[in-house]
């Protein structure tokens, strides 16, 4: 058996036959096996919009050498060493999950509830206006990754052997298994709400241990080491544990006060900033392919970067056909995101528009950690306090371009209101400048971009501050506590973020 790489051209709507017809074609053979290894949509030339696509054949007929593929290794251990997981999110889930199957005694606490009662908390929250912290869109069973739009890109470049893991994983609970091979793979979060339960099921089958609703509001520390974490909720008391991994994210800020108040060392970082935009599906359709559907093809997605002077803006986060939500991380703060179902077949598109920011900018000064939290949150206040609810500002993309005033808004998709604004008021004067520029240059790009409306604050984008990780990926000054996943610094998004929780597993691992 032989093995050859070849690369095909693919009318966007190809059935399996033709695939398998122009691989037999191309090999000049009717016997072999294949798996696709990249897909992505050329949609340069409007009149011929096509999928290219890797492939990967073996059959008698080639001669070259199957590549190998590097597999992660998971060492078995014979060990009592207990480790305590902080969140249950997709860096604490495949943290918990790699040290389970290894062999240590893992317990995940979770202040959030499962997926489940998230659920209907967030139907509530949605219909009400009443937020309940077990059940918001950023805490819970399976983090900020499971309400999310489960987009599974990720630009870091030396996590290929985690991600296969991660993909692998994810496709043994039931995620599309075309993740694997999409240069943009997205699950959405339907199958999120399955794949999530699936893979704690599985943890939970391997001997691990998950408490929800109880949230980590004290450390107990012995010199350089953690010795247990108090708990208060619907478990309270105090867990000990030989290592203890805080996979927290980065939207409870109670909870890094909690780790900085315990002398962690944490510093400032540059993250992103902005609001969201939307736009009618159809318009960016028409925009993108210049047809409204493209057969095999759900929704148009974009990209944008513009290089403004000075600095730049990039959209960020797109989800087509989705829908933007209020993800507040408490009842007095306002924070908009995105997110989409995998049919991605929503009447809206919504994508971050943000650029380059840091606290220090706006404090004009080199500032602490905690300092920077304050600022951040008094951001998200002040977009709470506009109206003293999660209805948020708003204006079209066209007055911002252009000025003018906002008397009236299109209809969106976000479930709170839409209030007309200027949202000059609500962001440093740099920082608006940069997001005006970059509008005024993306909708050069798309010539739909100018219809749509800008809402709200996207300050999610990644972490504020980063903590300061020892080359062993112990958190300073501590030798048994680790922060790994978006809540570090180190990472964002879902894959990056599970791929830091199992480097950090792998690491105990192979160190103790
Ligand atoms: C609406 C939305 C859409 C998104 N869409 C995408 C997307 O399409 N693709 C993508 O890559 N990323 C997306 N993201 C971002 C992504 O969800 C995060 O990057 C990712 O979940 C980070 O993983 P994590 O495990 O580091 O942290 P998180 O997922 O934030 O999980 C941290 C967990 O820790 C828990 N926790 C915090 N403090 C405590 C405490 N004191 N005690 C106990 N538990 C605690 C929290 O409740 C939470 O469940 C989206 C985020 C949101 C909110």
């Amino acid at each position: 058996m032989g093995y050859a790489e070849i690369t095909l051209k693919l009318p966007t709507d190809y059935s399996e036959d033709l695939l398998r017809k122009k691989i037999g074609e191309e090999i000049s053979s009717r016997n072999f096996t294949f798996r696709i290894l990249k897909r992505s949509l050329d949609a340069r030339n409007k009149r011929d919009i096509h999928f290219m696509t890797r492939i990967g054949v073996t059959s008698d007929n080639l001669s070259g050498n199957t590549p190998e593929i590097q597999k992660l290794e998971i060492i078995k251990k014979q060990t009592y060493k207990k480790v305590v997981v902080t969140g249950c999110g997709p860096a604490g889930i495949f943290a918990a999950l790699i040290l389970q199957k290894a062999g240590f005694h893992v317990t995940i606490i979770e202040k959030g509830a499962e997926v489940a009662k998230r659920n209907e908390k967030i139907t509530e929250f949605e219909k009400t206006g009443t937020f309940d912290s077990l059940g918001g869109y950023c805490f819970g069973e399976g983090g900020a990754g499971t309400f999310s739009d489960g987009k599974l890109t990720s630009r870091t470049k030396t996590i290929s052997v985690e991600k296969d893991f991660i993909f692998d994983t994810f496709i043994k609970a039931g995620a599309p298994s075309e993740i694997a091979f999409e240069t943009y793979p997205h699950v959405g979060s339907d199958n999120l709400k399955k794949i999530i339960p699936a893979i704690i099921s599985d943890f939970r089958n391997y001997g691990g241990k998950v408490i929800f609703e109880s949230e980590v509001t004290g450390i107990f520390k012995n010199g350089d080491r953690i010795t247990a974490v108090g708990i208060s909720g619907k478990e309270s008391g105090k867990i000990e544990g030989d290592f203890f991994i805080f996979a927290n994210g980065h939207s409870s800020f109670k909870l890094y006060k909690l780790l900085i108040s315990q002398g962690v060392l944490f510093t400032t970082k540059p993250f992103a900033i902005g609001f969201r935009v939307e736009h009618l599906q159809e318009e960016l359709n028409f925009s993108m392919w210049r047809r409204y559907s493209l057969p095999g093809v759900k929704a148009a997605e974009y990209h944008l970067t513009a290089d403004c002077d000075p600095g730049h803006a990039f959209t960020f986060c797109m989800c087509p056909g989705g829908k933007v939500v209020q993800s507040a991380p408490d009842e007095i703060s306002s924070v908009v995101n995105g997110m989409s179902n995998y049919a991605r077949n929503g009447k809206f598109a919504n994508s971050a528009v943000v650029t380059p920011f840091s606290l220090e900018e706006l404090a004009g000064k080199e500032i602490s950690a905690g300092k920077a939290l304050d600022l951040l949150e008094n951001m998200e206040h002040d977009f709470y306090n506009f109206r003293k609810s999660f209805d948020i500002p708003a204006t079209r993309i066209s007055s911002i371009i252009h000025g003018g005033k906002i008397a009236d808004l299109p209809e969106s998709s976000f479930s709170f209101g839409l209030v007309p604004a200027d949202l000059s008021e609500f962001f440093p004067k740099t920082v608006y400048e940069r997001l005006k520029a970059g509008l005024q240059i993306f909708s050069k790009k798309l010539d739909c971009f100018e219809n749509g409306t800008a809402m709200g604050l996207e300050s999610k984008t990644s972490a504020p501050i980063k903590c300061l990780r020892n080359q062993d990926l112990t958190a300073a000054p501590f030798t048994n506590l680790y922060i790994c996943g978006e809540g570090s610094g180190y990472s964002g998004g879902i894959v990056s973020s599970a791929a830091d929780g199992i480097k950090t597993a792998l690491k105990i691992v192979t160190d103790f």
